[in-house]
């Protein structure tokens, strides 16, 4: 432990090594060692360290105006990156907030969902329901609907009341000898029934990650499972939120991962990759009906941040949005991703403790299991996790592990999300880092 930091790092017990310099998807600390960044952080920094369009965009950005606060005024580059996301998104997602980052982002969907509701004469409606299996963010409204019992234990007292879903996790929900049709019917049964239970007038929006991130070790939905989430959420009147917080962006292969179940989500949060790690900046985009409501009614949305609408981190994220669309990211990223998914298979495919290997794109998750056929999970005091993280950075790599209790059963995970820039070479290296720190961990 360094004594000298008056940094409350993460962990209070361990000073992380220093990080002097970053380029492509290698990251060197101080003391000499390099890490291969196959996460991105935590599914970040989507176009690797230190692209030269992204950061010539923000130097001329810094040299034309840095800041403008948004109470007096907007700025062209602001302006062209909300044009720029509501021309690409889904339906009629037309309006974007902008923000500095995933919390935020959430925080503001709540808000916009629940003065939409007031504004049509419907104050009654206070609730929110989300899945078991999900993480929305650390403030205080975010962290109310995440259902990470670790993350909310101290705080539980201070946090909204939330209804609870069970998640879409066919690899360990799904019944053996139930059909994936039938596995998918079952999870929206239940959720009708907690809308009906909650009362469908109480109820302002559903809320849940298109593929689950960070409590999940990307877990995609099953085909039909976000169509009939959509259809109850038509029936009921209720609205659809989508936290494409670490999934969204061009990481599953579209630029929204929700483009693949062919929904249109009243609301979607975006960070982590819109800013791809160069500049803090997260979004909602919100379709016109909800935006017009307010505009005819009040004419204000009663939020706002100091650092909203940041022209620096518009500039950024801008200028990724452009590198996505002139490299051809997206076709890229399902290939890598393949790729990247054939090299996972046929190193961990038959791995005694790799129970399920899962995901979109460049969006990939394992799951580890003390034994694969009765799926028995790691115990927790292990902290699988910890270890494994660890053995990786001694190995030169960055993976993304995480160990929860979900529904009071553990899972251990490892998420990977490597840059779009990856090259085969790169994914052959990771994989085989990775074979190597579970090897060492397990
Ligand atoms: N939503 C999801 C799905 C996330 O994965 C995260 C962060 O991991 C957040 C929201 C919160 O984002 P931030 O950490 O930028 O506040």
């Amino acid at each position: 432990m360094n004594n000298t930091s008056h940094i409350i790092h993460r962990n209070l017990r361990h000073q992380p090594p220093t990080a002097t310099s970053a380029s492509g998807m290698l990251i060197h600390d101080a003391s000499g060692n390099s890490y291969l960044d196959a996460s991105g952080g935590a599914a970040v920094s989507s176009l690797g360290h230190g692209h030269p369009d992204v950061l010539a965009a923000m130097h001329a950005q810094i040299d034309r105006n840095a800041y403008a606060h948004t109470g007096f005024f907007t700025t062209d580059v602001a302006e062209e990156l909300a044009a720029r996301l509501a021309a690409d998104a889904p339906g009629d997602l037309d309006h974007v907030y902008l923000v500095s980052g995933g919390s935020e982002a959430i925080e503001t969907a709540l808000k916009l969902a629940r003065q939409y509701f007031v504004e049509s004469g419907q104050p009654e409606r206070t609730m929110f329901i989300a899945r078991r299996q999900s993480y929305h963010g650390n403030t205080l409204g975010a962290l109310a609907l995440g259902g990470n019992e670790w993350r909310r234990q101290h705080f539980a007292p201070l946090l909204m009341d939330v209804a609870r879903v069970s998640p879409c996790y066919e690899y360990r929900d799904r019944a053996p000898g139930q059909s994936v049709d039938d596995y998918t019917l079952c999870l929206l049964a239940e959720l009708e029934a907690c809308i009906v239970e909650t009362g469908p007038e109480r109820v302002i929006a559903f809320c849940a990650e298109p593929v689950v991130g960070a409590t999940g070790g990307a877990v995609p939905p099953t085909p039909g499972y976000f169509r009939g989430v959509r259809a109850l959420c038509d029936k009921y009147g209720i609205l659809f939120i989508a936290d494409e917080v670490m999934c969204g962006m061009g990481r599953t292969g579209t630029l929204y991962a929700i483009e693949q179940e062919d929904v249109v989500p009243d609301l979607v949060a975006l960070g982590k990759g819109l800013g791809a790690g160069y500049a803090p900046i997260g979004a909602v985009l919100a379709r016109a009906p909800i935006v017009a409501r307010l505009r005819d009614g009040s004419g204000v949305f009663q939020h706002g941040h100091t650092y909203m609408g940041h022209p620096v981190a518009a500039a950024a994220a801008l200028a990724v949005q452009q590198v996505i669309r002139r490299d051809d990211l997206l076709a890229q990223v399902a290939v890598r991703g393949a790729a990247l998914r054939r090299l996972l298979e046929r190193t961990f495919g038959a791995h005694p403790h790799v129970g399920d290997i899962r995901g979109r794109g460049l969006f990939l998750g394992l799951e580890l299991v003390r034994d694969r056929d009765s799926k028995e999970p790691f115990a927790p005091e292990l902290k699988l996790h910890a270890a494994i993280k660890a053995q990786a950075m001694a190995c030169g790599l960055m993976v993304y592990p995480m160990g929860g209790t979900i529904d009071g059963r553990r899972g251990d995970h490892v998420l990977l999300a490597p840059p779009f820039i990856a090259t085969e070479a790169d994914l052959v290296e990771v994989v085989g880092r990775l074979g190597e720190a579970l090897a060492r961990a397990l």
